[in-house]
């Protein structure tokens, strides 16, 4: 079955195709067919979201949290069946299927139903001058939030924008990728059913499936914000459509980050973790670790032993019994890996390990490659790859590290390996990133949900996760409100002949640079001076 869609524009049909075939990376067997929604089928859709919000908005918080409670019950109860289906429409294995999206949507219900309320009641901040009133801050919902999403964690990436849109009094339309459309339209089956048994309306979650228009027509819908997660060519596309209405929008792009390992780091504790930080997802991460800069000190070393460990990885389809790592999701990612590696290989990238397609006659798989002296020019040091291809670069210094990891126009996630805590901090803040882990690789970031996710550069811009990630969802109303009720008129019209003087005074008796200022100031209050 083949998938109607060009190499050059992944997300624009040939022809106007009426469903989505879906196939097993895995296997290549066929899913099914999902039927693909029409715009017109995608406003309908916002229309009963915003009719849905409009009494969910109302609940109280402990309501919302009942719900996330049920809500984290079917996930955990039903973890086996998500895996399976999980590992079905993306050929991923079955421990990342429950490490990579059962375990941080779990932690993110955890976190959102302890910390929600706290971070979305009123707040008080100062009234600064203003002494006869309060001020505050209320976080109300925007209305209907919009999550365009992409296929590498076909439940995490359903449910991880899902909860902060429903704590903070949203509804929620998201628009999965064509590419796990029979998995995704299973899951949010499931999640209306549970709040369907809640009580509420299903409608606070749908989906509208499709290939790039349905996303398209959902930017240009009347929702009332976007989150967008996926390519930047594509993100662009949708800044675009959201300046159209002037609604804000949140951009989770690409990366290519940057793993430094300096010559003090302990060894083995670096390799293992660069081997999650290439391989975890077979690559298919957006904080992948995809370029490791190694000191020249040890980088013989280094590649010695990281390609030691990846030789012995085993690879296929994880419904056969254990593997490391399994197929790429879609063909066409496939042949992006492909091109990348073949292109760096002209340039002159040494294959260490891997290095083509793997496995063809079973599905979609690409071997677990490592490409030594990479060097900053090569063009797979600067695009994103996406796949299981972990690239060694050698480095000079700290500075030279920081120069060539800031050298990419992404800067999404980056991760930092020395015992010298203090070098380590340092070079962590040097690097321009969203996020940046020590001695860590970088995707444990997501276990921290106070942390935000996201990134700066080409890699986007606004938060998910955390307190900004929440409170993206909201409208953050400014209120002044009585502390004192002065019930009496405070004139600012007519303008009288003395307010300019009198209100200079005010500013130089408040802000004077010193004494002999202020003291004018207070006599031009006064009106004794002009
Ligand atoms: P993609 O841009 O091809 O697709 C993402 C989503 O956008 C899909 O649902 C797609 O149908 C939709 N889409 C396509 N054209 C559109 C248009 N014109 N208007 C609106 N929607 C449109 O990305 P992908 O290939 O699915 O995902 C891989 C990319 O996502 C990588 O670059 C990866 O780094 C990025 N990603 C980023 C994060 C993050 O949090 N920063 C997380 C995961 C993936």
């Amino acid at each position: 079955m083949s998938i109607p869609i060009s190499l050059e524009s992944r997300s624009e049909p040939i022809e106007q195709p009426t469903h989505i075939p879906c196939v097993d990376p895995a296997t290549r067997e066929p899913l099914g067919e999902v039927r693909i929604d029409s715009p017109e089928d995608v406003d309908a859709v916002v229309a009963r979201a915003k009719v849905a919000q409009k009494a969910w908005r109302e609940t109280s918080f402990e309501e919302r949290r009942k719900v996330m409670r049920k809500l984290l019950a079917y996930t955990v109860d039903d973890k086996d069946e998500i895996c399976l289906t999980v590992q079905r429409d993306s050929g991923k294995t079955r421990e990342n299927a429950l490490m990579g999206e059962i375990w941080p949507t779990c932690e993110k219900f955890r976190w959102m139903i302890k910390n929600g309320e706290k971070l979305l009641r009123p707040e008080r901040v100062s009234s600064g001058l203003l002494m006869h009133k309060k001020a505050r801050l209320e976080y109300h919902p925007l209305g209907v939030v919009a999550a365009i999403i992409p296929w590498n964690y076909p439940f995490q990436n359903i449910v991880n924008p899902l909860i902060p849109a429903l704590m903070s009094g949203n509804a929620i339309v998201l628009k999965p990728s064509e590419w796990v459309a029979w998995s995704s339209t299973k899951f949010i089956e499931s999640l209306r059913a549970v709040i369907e048994e809640a009580g509420h309306n299903p409608d606070l979650v749908q989906a509208v499936q499709g290939y790039g228009p349905t996303g398209a027509a959902l930017a240009r819908s009347a929702v009332d914000t976007i989150l967008f997660i996926g390519s930047v060519r594509n993100g662009r596309r949708v800044v675009e459509a959201s300046a159209e209405r002037v609604i804000p929008v949140v951009m989770e792009l690409g990366g290519k980050d940057a793993f430094i390992v300096c010559d003090d780091a302990d060894l083995e504790q670096a390799v293992h973790a660069s081997l999650a930080g290439c391989y975890i997802n077979c690559g298919q991460n957006c904080v992948a670790s995809e370029r490791i800069l190694v000191y020249d000190a040890i980088y013989d070393t280094f590649e010695q032993r990281a390609a030691e460990l990846v030789g012995k990885f085993r690879q296929g389809n994880s419904r056969e019994g254990v593997v490391d790592v399994g197929a790429i999701v879609t063909p066409l990612q496939l042949e992006v890996i492909e091109k990348a590696v073949d292109g760096a290989v002209a340039q002159g990238a040494r294959v260490v390990a891997g290095g083509k397609r793997t496995l063809a006659d079973k599905g979609d798989y690409f071997e677990p490659t490592i490409l030594a002296d990479v060097t900053p020019d090569m063009d797979i040091a600067q695009e994103e790859v996406f796949g299981p291809v972990m690239l060694l670069m050698r480095v000079r210094d700290d500075a030279h590290a920081v120069e060539v990891a800031n050298g990419v126009s992404y800067g999404l996630s980056s991760s930092v390996f020395s015992k010298d805590r203090a070098r380590a901090r340092k070079i962590a803040s040097d690097l321009e990133a969203g996020m940046s882990a020590i001695n860590e690789f970088a995707g444990i970031t997501y276990m921290a949900q106070d942390l935000t996710f996201g990134g700066v550069k080409a890699s986007g811009y606004g938060r998910m996760n955390g307190r900004e990630g929440l409170r993206s969802m909201c409208n953050i109303k400014a209120v002044i409100d009585d502390r004192i009720p002065m019930n009496q008129a405070n004139r600012v019209f007519p303008v009288a002949d003395k307010d300019y003087g009198v209100f200079s005074g005010v500013i130089e008796l408040i802000y004077g640079r010193g004494f002999a200022q202020r003291w004018r100031g207070f006599l031009r209050l006064l009106g004794r001076k002009r």
